[in-house]
């Protein structure tokens, strides 16, 4: 169905492997930003729904062949998921650019180097060891288990739906766990196809499932009592309300949140490539990513020079159609993004901040189209330089010396990245070491990997994806004690 770009694709959620219509019997419409036309329907899901997936992910759990699998096979199964990922990468890339308005070329980019996730995860399920305790008590051995800790509600915002899914869903399915996804309302199609992949890799029914529709179906799945742990990503706000819903059944949670990311020029920066990076940083993916590096801190000595070329190179970025290879920025995902990124604008335009270059809704292009808008002489407690846009502005603030732009830095409630561009190797790492950030780029900016930590500082986040470490954050440790005399005991006496 997707090869027809005129017919809508229907789609069913998927529970207990099997594809269905909601329990509600509605569906809804995802749009192409491009077109601004709907391509594809997917159900309008409901509470019913959420239970049915639920039920689906504890009996898989439970009682399932998944729990009687061996770390083993479940690693095999992951690098299976992998290979198939891989061969199909472009059809799933086209898939989220006709939801989301990205970069056909960004998103395949991103769909050709998701597969290592599995891989990497893979190798790492049967290495989940536990411990042997040096014992206190010489009558006793300890040990300890790092079990799965169960059923995991994913829950995953509109700008990488898979990507950001995959962070949770590779160790966690390399630890054991079985999940209910969410995806956003907005690009709900790529989740329900890479379901279609996990069967044919082989997950028994029920390890993964994906119910689709509105906000409040995350919500329905955040107080489920079945649900040990919510893996959230999206925006502060909601966040914030999942964390204080998931208190009621001390449901465990993983945050990964907003951002007001700085990206710090100095004086002894490659100006060029300080550029391009801040360039990269905000109009990458028409700067909805939680990374935009949407606050531009400036050296006095060279703000000048930079904001010119800043505004010379932004002048030429060549917005258009997501799936031609020439465009450089896409349109904004949603309508109500884009009235969000409007608005913002206006505001700037009212606190006093310059409109260097950009501030509307591309002439030519119409629709969803925002022109890649930099705004100059901004100081950091306008709204501009405070709040997240997830869009095309650059609030650009100029510093005097290297204490102020660390001050500047991490005044702000977030803490997910920050860049610094200098050719001092000295003062590179020193900032870096003092910024309040989960991820610090010196020279570079909006690079991930699967093997490092990534996460948020403050209101960005709580919790860490990626790495070596996160497959811990999907297991309960448990002790166990033996006692080795086999002596009968003083039943009042603890030991
Ligand atoms: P959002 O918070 O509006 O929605 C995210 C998901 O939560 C969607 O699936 C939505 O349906 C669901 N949801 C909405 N209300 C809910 C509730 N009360 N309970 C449970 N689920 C609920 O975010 P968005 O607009 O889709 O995405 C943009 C935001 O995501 C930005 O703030 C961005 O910074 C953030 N983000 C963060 C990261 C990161 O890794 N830190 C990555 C990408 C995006």
């Amino acid at each position: 169905m997707l090869d027809s770009v005129d017919s809508i694709a229907e789609y069913g959620l998927y529970i207990d492997g099997k594809e269905m219509p909601s329990a509600s019997g509605r569906t809804m419409e995802s749009e192409d930003p491009f077109t601004g036309k709907p391509w594809a329907t997917v159900p309008d899901g409901n509470e019913d729904d959420v239970n049915a997936a639920v039920a689906a992910a504890r009996a898989a759990f439970d009682t399932g062949p998944w729990g009687r699998m061996t770390a083993t096979e479940r690693g095999r199964l992951l690098r299976k998921l992998g290979d198939i990922i891989a061969r199909d990468a472009a059809e799933l890339a086209a898939c989220e650019s006709r939801d989301n308005g990205k970069l056909y070329r960004e998103m395949l980019g991103q769909w050709q180097y998701l597969p290592e996730w599995f891989y990497y995860f893979a190798g790492m399920a049967d290495k989940l060891q536990g411990d042997t305790i040096p014992s206190d008590r010489p009558n006793f051995f300890i040990y300890t288990r790092r079990e799965p800790l169960g059923v995991v509600g994913a829950i995953t915002p509109w700008n990488s739906p898979v990507l950001l899914l995959v962070f949770k869903l590779a160790p966690g399915l390399a630890a054991g766990c079985t999940f209910v996804v969410k995806p956003s309302e907005f690009t709900s199609v790529s989740t329900l196809e890479l379901a279609k992949r996990i069967e044919e890799a082989g997950f028994p029914p029920g390890v993964f499932n994906v119910i689709t529709g509105q906000g409040a179906m995350g919500a329905k799945l955040v107080d489920h009592p079945d649900v040990d742990k919510i893996a959230f990503t999206g925006a502060t706000s909601t966040g914030k309300r999942i964390a204080a819903s998931a208190a009621g059944n001390l449901t465990r949670v993983s945050l990964e949140l907003g951002g007001k990311s700085p990206n710090i020029v100095f004086g002894d920066a490659d100006i060029e490539v300080a550029v391009n990076g801040a360039i990269a940083g905000i109009f990458g993916a028409t700067g909805q990513t939680c990374m935009a590096g949407s606050r531009l801190l400036v050296e006095k000595s060279v703000y000048d020079k930079v904001v010119d070329l800043l505004v010379k190179k932004t002048r030429e970025i060549r917005l258009g159609n997501p799936m031609a290879n020439e465009t450089e920025m896409g349109p904004i995902a949603n309508a109500p993004q884009l009235q969000k990124v409007l608005e913002y604008i206006k505001v700037a335009k009212e606190e006093g901040a310059t409109l260097a270059c950009g501030g509307q809704v591309d002439p030519d292009l119409g629709g969803n189209f925002v022109q890649p808008t930099v705004f100059t002489n901004v100081h950091n407690g306008m709204r501009i330089a405070t709040e997240e846009v997830f869009g095309p502005i650059l609030a650009v603030i100029p510093f005097e010396d290297e204490q102020e732009a660390v001050a500047i830095a991490n005044d702000t409630r977030f803490g997910l990245a920050a860049a610094v561009w200098s050719q001092n190797i000295h003062r590179a790492h020193r900032v870096a070491h003092q910024l309040r950030a989960g991820t610090v780029w010196i020279n570079a900016y909006r690079v991930v990997s699967f093997a490092a930590p990534f996460g948020g500082f403050k209101e960005s986040g709580i919790g860490r994806e990626n790495g070596v470490d996160s497959i811990r954050e999907f297991t309960e440790t448990k002790s166990v004690f033996v006692e080795l005399s086999g002596a009968v005991r003083d039943p009042f006496k603890l030991g």
